[in-house]
C-alpha cells in the first residue's frame, strides 16, 4: 500500500480495496516501525487520525467523494492544529497546544484528509538541513548519514520513506523545493498569495508560502487544489477564482519554451548534478519543448538580499515570543526584563538568535536605508529579471540545489549552509511559483530539477512536471530499507 501515490490510494478507496481506517493504520504502523531511524515526526496523532479515518469512511459510505477524502498526510509542525501541539521545531513552543486551526489545516480537514501527525523541521523554518530543530536532526532515508534538507526536512523524509503518502511544507527561501530535491520528491511552492498564511507560524511574512510535498505532480495538483484559495483572514491572500490544477496535466508539451538561465549553471554547481539536469532537459526536448538560453543578471544578489529581508522580518515576527503570552517562560524571573531575557534566551536556539540579531541590526535607525531598503530595491530588480525572461519563455528550468544531500554536520559555517538555497531564493523574493521534481541520482542520492513559472502559472508547472513523469520513473524509486 505504501508504494502508491495519493491518486492511486484514492482509486483504491473508491474501489473499496481498503478503507481509510485500514490505510491510516498501515501508515501509523510504518511510522511506528521506521521513524526511529529518521526522526521525521515530532508528534504522531494516532487516535485522532483513526477517528478522522472512520469519519471519512462514513462520508464515503454516504455517497460522498473528493480528491483527498480518507487519505492520510503528514503536516509540517508550523501549521496550527487545534488541540495538538504546534512546536515549530522550537523549545519556545514545546508546550504550545494550538487553540485553533490554520486555514490550510481547516481546508485539509474539511476535505476529509487524515492527519497522521506533525513533522520535524528546522527551528522556526530557519535552515537547509533540518539540523536546527529542538527535537534533533532528521535523517535522509536515502542515506542515514546525510541530511534531508530543510526546513521542511521532516515532511520530506516522511514521504521519501513512505511513512506518509504526502505532506505539507512551507517555503520562505527554498524549504519545500530543496528538501524535495534532496529526498527525491515532488515539491511545489505556489505563487505568493495563492495559499493562506493564516495560522501558519510566520518566519518572513513577505516570503512564506505553503505547498504540497508529494510523490508525483498529479498528487501535488490534487493537494494544491485543496490548500489554495482566497482567505479573508490573510490580507496577502489573492482573490481569484479557484482553479482545477488537474485539468491541464495531460496537455502535450509541444512548443513549450523552456528558459535555461546561464547564472544557474555556473560556478558552484556540482558537475555531476549539472549532467543530470542536462539529461532531464534532453527529455523535455524529446517531449517537444524548445530550449532557450536566458539570463537572470541579478541572480548573484538574491542570497545577500534574502539574508537582510528574511532576518529583518523574522526579528519582528518573533518578538511576540516574550514569555508572557504563550510559549516558554523561564523559572522565577526577578523582574520583567529578566523574564524577557531569560525566556527568549532559553527558548530560542543559536540560528534563530543569529537571525534575530542580524534583523534587528538591519532595521535599526541609521541602518534601515542602507540595508533593508536597499534589499527591497534589489528584490525589485530580481523580479524584473524574471518578468523579462517570461516575455521569452514559458517555464524556467535549472537545478534546485547546487549538490545532493550532504552529511550531517558538514556545513557548520552559516554562509555555506545559506548557499544551499542559491537557486531557490530568487523565486521567493519575486513571489513566483517554483517546483522541484526528481530527475535522477548521483551516487545513490536524488537530484531535483527546478521549474519556475510566471505568477499563478502553477497549472503550467504541474503540466510540465506531469508530462516528464509520464516518460521517467525517478519519482517512483524508493530508498532501500523502507
Ligand atoms: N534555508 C533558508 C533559510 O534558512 C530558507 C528556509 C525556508 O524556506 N523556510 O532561511
Amino acid at each position: 500500500m505504501h508504494r502508491k501515490t495519493l491518486r492511486e490510494l484514492a482509486d483504491g478507496l473508491r474501489a473499496k480495496a481498503f478503507s481509510s481506517v485500514e490505510l491510516t493504520q498501515a501508515f501509523l504502523d510504518r511510522i511506528q516501525a521506521h521513524d526511529e531511524r529518521i526522526n521525521s515526526f515530532i508528534t504522531v496523532t494516532a487516535e485522532p487520525a483513526l477517528e478522522a479515518a472512520r469519519a471519512a469512511d462514513a462520508r464515503r459510505a454516504a455517497g460522498e467523494d473528493g480528491p483527498l477524502l480518507g487519505l492520510p498526510f503528514a503536516h509540517k509542525d508550523i501549521f496550527c492544529t487545534e488541540g495538538v501541539k504546534t512546536s515549530c521545531g522550537s523549545r519556545m513552543l514545546d508546550n504550545f497546544i494550538a487553540p485553533y486551526d490554520a486555514t490550510v489545516t481547516a481546508k485539509l480537514k474539511a476535505a476529509g484528509a487524515v492527519m497522521l501527525g506533525k513533522t520535524n523541521m528546522d527551528e522556526f523554518a530557519m535552515g537547509s538541513s533540518n539540523e536546527t530543530s529542538y527535537y534533533g536532526p532528521v535523517r535522509n532515508p536515502w542515506d542515514l548519514d546525510t541530511v534531508p534538507g530543510g526546513s521542511s526536512g521532516g515532511s520530506a523524509a516522511a514521504v521519501a520513506a513512505r511513512l506518509a503518502p504526502a505532506a505539507t511544507g512551507t517555503d520562505t527561501g527554498g524549504s519545500i523545493r530543496q528538501p524535495a530535491a534532496l529526498c527525491g520528491l515532488t515539491g511545489l511552492k505556489p505563487t505568493y498569495g495563492a495559499v493562506s498564511r493564516y495560522g501558519m507560524i510566520a518566519f518572513a511574512s513577505s516570503l512564506d508560502q505553503a505547498g504540497p510535498m508529494t510523490q508525483s505532480a498529479e498528487d501535488a495538483a490534487l493537494m494544491l487544489g485543496v490548500m489554495a484559495g482566497f482567505d479573508p483572514r490573510d490580507s496577502t491572500s489573492v482573490e481569484r477564482p479557484l482553479e482545477d490544477y488537474c485539468a491541464g496535466l495531460g496537455n502535450a508539451l509541444q512548443g513549450l519554451r523552456i528558459g535555461l538561465p546561464r547564472e544557474y549553471f555556473g560556478e558552484g554547481l556540482d558537475g555531476t548534478v549539472a549532467k543530470v539536469i542536462e539529461t532531464a532537459i534532453g527529455e523535455y526536448r524529446k517531449l517537444g519543448a524548445e530550449v532557450v538560453d536566458i539570463s537572470l543578471p541579478n541572480s548573484h544578489l538574491a542570497v545577500p538580499a534574502y539574508y537582510v529581508v528574511a532576518p529583518a522580518e523574522c526579528s519582528s515576527n518573533l518578538s511576540r515570543f516574550d514569555g508572557v503570552r504563550f510559549g516558554h517562560r523561564c523559572e522565577n524571573p526577578h523582574d520583567l526584563q529578566d523574564l524577557y531575557v531569560r525566556s527568549r534566551g532559553e527558548g530560542f536556539g543559536a540560528e534563530v538568535k543569529r537571525r534575530i540579531m542580524i534583523g534587528t541590526y538591519a532595521l535599526s535607525s541609521g541602518y534601515y536605508d542602507a540595508y533593508y531598503l536597499k534589499a527591497q530595491q534589489v528584490r525589485r530588480l530580481i523580479r524584473e529579471d524574471f518578468l523579462k525572461a517570461f516575455e521569452q519563455v514559458d517555464v524556467i528550468m535549472g537545478p534546485t540545489a547546487p549538490g545532493t544531500a550532504f552529511r550531517l554536520g558538514e556545513k557548520s559555517d552559516p554562509v555555506s549552509m545559506y548557499l544551499s538555497d542559491i537557486y531557490t531564493i530568487a523565486t521567493n523574493l519575486a513571489g513566483l511559483p517554483g517546483m522541484s521534481i526528481p530527475a535522477g541520482f548521483v551516487n545513490g542520492l536524488p537530484v531535483g530539477l527546478q521549474l519556475i513559472g510566471n505568477y499563478f502559472a502553477e497549472g503550467r508547472l504541474l503540466n510540465a512536471a506531469h508530462q516528464y513523469q509520464q516518460v521517467t520513473d525517478w519519482h517512483r524509486r524508493l530508498p532501500g530499507g523502507f
